[in-house]
C-alpha cells in the first residue's frame, strides 16, 4: 500500500455533500469509507505509516476520529484516547476551548489515563481550519503526553489548518482538496 493508492481511496470514497450542514459548506462525508472493510484498513495504515513505531497510544477527535483511532490501534498494538466534546465525560477532566467561524467549542480528556511522557499520535478525518487539532494537541500536552503528529484522511487546502499546527509537529494528510 502505498500513500499514493491511500490517496486515491480517499478521493474515491469519501462524498462531497454541498450545502451540509448549512448553506456554503462542502461536507467531506467520509462514511462510505468507513464501510468498505478492504479500503479502511489500506487507509487506517497508511494513515499512522510515518509514525509508525514512534507512538504509544492514538488519541481520536469525536467523533469520526475514533473509528480511525481503533483501527491504527489494533494494527499497531497500542492504546485510545478519546477527546470528547464538552459533556460527555465523567469525573476529573482538562477541558480546551477555540473559537469556531461562529462561537467557540469545547473538548475534554480524561488526565493520567496513561503515564506522563507516553507519545501519543493525534487522528482525525478532516482537517480544516485546524482549531480542533490545535485544541487536541494543547490538551494531550497538559495531560503531560508527547504528541508526535497529527494525521488525517483529508486536508481542505487554503484554510491555514496546516500552518497552524506545523510550527508545532509534524502534519500528514492522506490526500488534500479545495475547501
Ligand atoms: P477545523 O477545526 O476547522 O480544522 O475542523 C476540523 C473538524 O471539523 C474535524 O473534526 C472535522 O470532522 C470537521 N470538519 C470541518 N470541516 C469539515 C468539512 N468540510 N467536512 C467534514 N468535516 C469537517
Amino acid at each position: 500500500m502505498t500513500v499514493t493508492d491511500a490517496s486515491a481511496l480517499v478521493d474515491r470514497l469519501v462524498a462531497v455533500v454541498p450545502d451540509f450542514p448549512k448553506p456554503g459548506i462542502l461536507f467531506r462525508d467520509v462514511t462510505p469509507l468507513f464501510s468498505d472493510s478492504d479500503a479502511f484498513a489500506q487507509v487506517t495504515a497508511a494513515l499512522s505509516e510515518p509514525f509508525d513505531g514512534a507512538f504509544a497510544a492514538v488519541a481520536g477527535i469525536e467523533a469520526r476520529g475514533f473509528a480511525l483511532a481503533g483501527g491504527i490501534a489494533i494494527e499497531q498494538g497500542v492504546g485510545v484516547l478519546t477527546v470528547r466534546k464538552a459533556g460527555k465525560l465523567p469525573g476529573e477532566v482538562l477541558s480546551e476551548s477555540y473559537s469556531l467561524e461562529y462561537g467557540e467549542a469545547t473538548l475534554e480528556l480524561r488526565p493520567a489515563q496513561l503515564p506522563a511522557g507516553t507519545a501519543v499520535l493525534v487522528v482525525d478525518d478532516v482537517l480544516a481550519t485546524g482549531g480542533t487539532a490545535e485544541a487536541t494537541v494543547t490538551l494531550l500536552e497538559r495531560a503531560g503526553y508527547e504528541v508526535v503528529g497529527v494525521a488525517v484522511l483529508l486536508e481542505l487546502e487554503g484554510l491555514g489548518g496546516r500552518d497552524r499546527l506545523a510550527s508545532r509537529l509534524p502534519v500528514h494528510a492522506l490526500a488534500t482538496a479545495p475547501a
